[in-house]
Parts: structure tokens; C-alpha cells; sequence
């Protein structure tokens, strides 16, 4: 009788696992292997597996998106109401990463380096008016990139290189990084050579840098009041109770105490870092001068 039972009870088994393997083939137009649900069911993401990697990272990702939306969720609350639908393109090669209201464009997939929370946080957090340029870009890619340390896969090198930039006399005064008639020469330049590459990547280095320090010291609450913020300078002094060249200083202080050197283990471990600081002393030193 419980030999007879078990079998009966392996033979409805396997019926029922051969029904739903049957029935996960049936194609229901979208792929739902493809698509995930926030728990909240606030937002659906389908993954554009552009390049064709194995389901298994395509899985990976989609749980990269869940964690990521969590922690997204949980930092600051914005006015912005994200996209209902978030379209995420995995490409192929090194192009640079988007994140807009309702498509993720990630580069960088095979070498695991493609920037999905710092891209995720804009699409939920959202950026200037309808993703323009009109509040610049400081606090969004500062904090875009605050977020890509504390949750990202990659180890975070921000407050370091910040030392290494002040140490090398390459640094970029904040008032010109949030000066929306300068900003777009720091942080969208054309890219046509490593000059432009380099002070983008210092720009974004130095937003994050700060906007952790604003964090870190004075807290999320705070910050929150300031992103996505019109006329920063003046935003800065009414929450913060200090003006911009104040709390730069209070910044620059903080930097020189708590950190050390670069180590050469470390600039090994930076993508690219000697590609990119070769070209630092060809950088008109314009962009570096105090106002
Ligand atoms: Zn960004």
C-alpha cells in the first residue's frame, strides 16, 4: 500500500512538472523569462537580451533590478513618478550607459562593469525636467554614483581618487561644476578625445565625492531637500547652514584626514585609471581654476 501510494504520488509529480514545463513553452507573444515585477508591482522591466548571454545572467540581472529597486525605494523620495514600464537593453561593447524615463541602456555586460544601479537610480529618481539638462547634473550624477558604491557590485574608489586629484593640484572648484553655463563642458563634453573623457570622469568623481560627504555627515533627509535642486549654490547655504566655498572647504578637510594613498594594487584594480590620468596634466588648466 505506501509503495503503491509513493509511486502514485511520483507519477502525479512528474505529471505536474511535465504540465508546467509544457505550459513555460507556449509562447504568450512577450518571453516571460524576460520580464520581472517589482514586489510592489509598481514597475515591470523586460530585459533586451541584445547580446545573447546565457538565461542564467539574464536571471542574475533581474535580481540585480530587484535589489536595486529596493534600495532606490529606500533612499530618497523625489516628486518624480517613475515609468510604469523600464525597458533594459543589455549591449554589446563599451558604449556609454544611459538611464532615461523608461529605458535602461547598459554597456559593459561581459565584463560585469555595466552601471545598473547608477542608471536605475535616474530612471526612478528622475533627472532635471523630463531628463533634461535644466538642473544640471551635479546632484543627480553624484548621487547616482553614491548609490553605485553602497550597493553596486564594484569596489568604490570615490573618496581616494578625490585625495589623488587634490594631491595632483587637479582640482575642480564646486561652483563651476554646478554653473549651468559651464556644467556641460565638465559633464557632457563630445568625448571626441581622452582629454574629454578624463575631465567627464573627474567631474563625476568629484560630484559623488561631495555628495557622499554631504550624506555622510549631515544625512539622507538633507540631501533629499537638494537633489534635483534649481539654483544649487543657494540651495546648499539654506539647508546646510554654510556657503558653497564653507562646506567645500569643511570637504576638502574631511578628504585630506580620512584618506590614504592610492595603492598600486588599486590603480591596477581602477578601470582604465592609467589610460585616464595620462592625459591629466593636457587638460587646460582653466577648468581648474578657482573663480
Ligand atoms: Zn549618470
Amino acid at each position: 500500500m505506501f509503495k503503491f501510494r509513493s509511486f502514485f504520488l511520483i507519477f502525479i509529480l512528474i505529471f505536474l512538472l511535465t504540465a508546467c514545463t509544457q505550459d513555460s513553452i507556449i509562447p504568450k507573444g512577450k518571453n516571460d523569462e524576460n520580464i520581472v515585477v517589482t514586489a510592489d508591482e509598481k514597475i515591470t522591466f523586460e530585459i533586451i537580451n541584445k547580446i545573447k548571454v546565457p538565461q542564467e545572467k539574464v536571471e542574475s540581472i533581474k535580481d540585480e533590478l530587484l535589489n536595486a529597486y529596493e534600495e532606490i525605494q529606500n533612499s530618497i523620495h523625489t516628486t518624480y513618478v517613475p515609468s510604469e514600464r523600464i525597458n533594459v537593453f543589455l549591449n554589446e561593447g563599451n558604449g556609454v550607459s544611459w538611464g532615461l524615463k523608461s529605458e535602461l541602456q547598459l554597456y559593459d555586460i561581459k565584463e560585469n562593469q555595466y552601471p545598473l544601479v547608477h542608471e536605475l537610480t535616474h530612471s526612478l529618481l528622475g533627472y532635471g525636467n523630463n531628463f533634461d539638462k535644466s538642473r544640471g547634473y551635479f546632484t543627480q550624477e553624484g548621487f547616482a554614483t553614491y548609490m553605485a558604491d553602497k550597493y553596486g557590485e564594484n569596489e568604490a574608489y570615490t573618496h581616494k581618487l578625490m585625495k589623488y586629484f587634490i594631491d595632483s593640484n587637479k582640482f575642480i572648484p564646486i561652483s563651476k561644476l554646478i554653473d549651468l553655463n559651464q556644467d556641460d563642458a565638465y559633464f557632457r563634453p563630445a568625448l571626441t578625445n581622452q582629454k574629454e573623457y578624463t575631465l567627464q570622469w573627474m567631474s563625476y568623481i568629484h560630484s559623488a565625492s561631495f555628495i557622499t560627504y554631504l550624506i555622510d555627515t549631515y544625512g539622507l533627509e538633507e540631501f533629499e531637500q537638494l537633489y534635483n535642486e534649481e539654483d544649487l549654490a543657494k540651495k546648499i547655504e539654506e539647508i546646510y547652514g554654510k556657503n558653497i566655498s564653507e562646506i567645500e572647504n569643511d570637504w576638502l578637510v574631511s578628504i585630506k584626514n580620512s584618506q590614504t594613498e592610492l595603492t598600486y594594487e588599486d590603480k591596477r584594480k581602477i578601470r582604465s585609471f592609467y589610460t585616464i590620468t595620462s592625459v591629466t596634466d593636457q587638460i587646460d588648466p582653466e577648468f581648474f581654476a578657482k573663480e
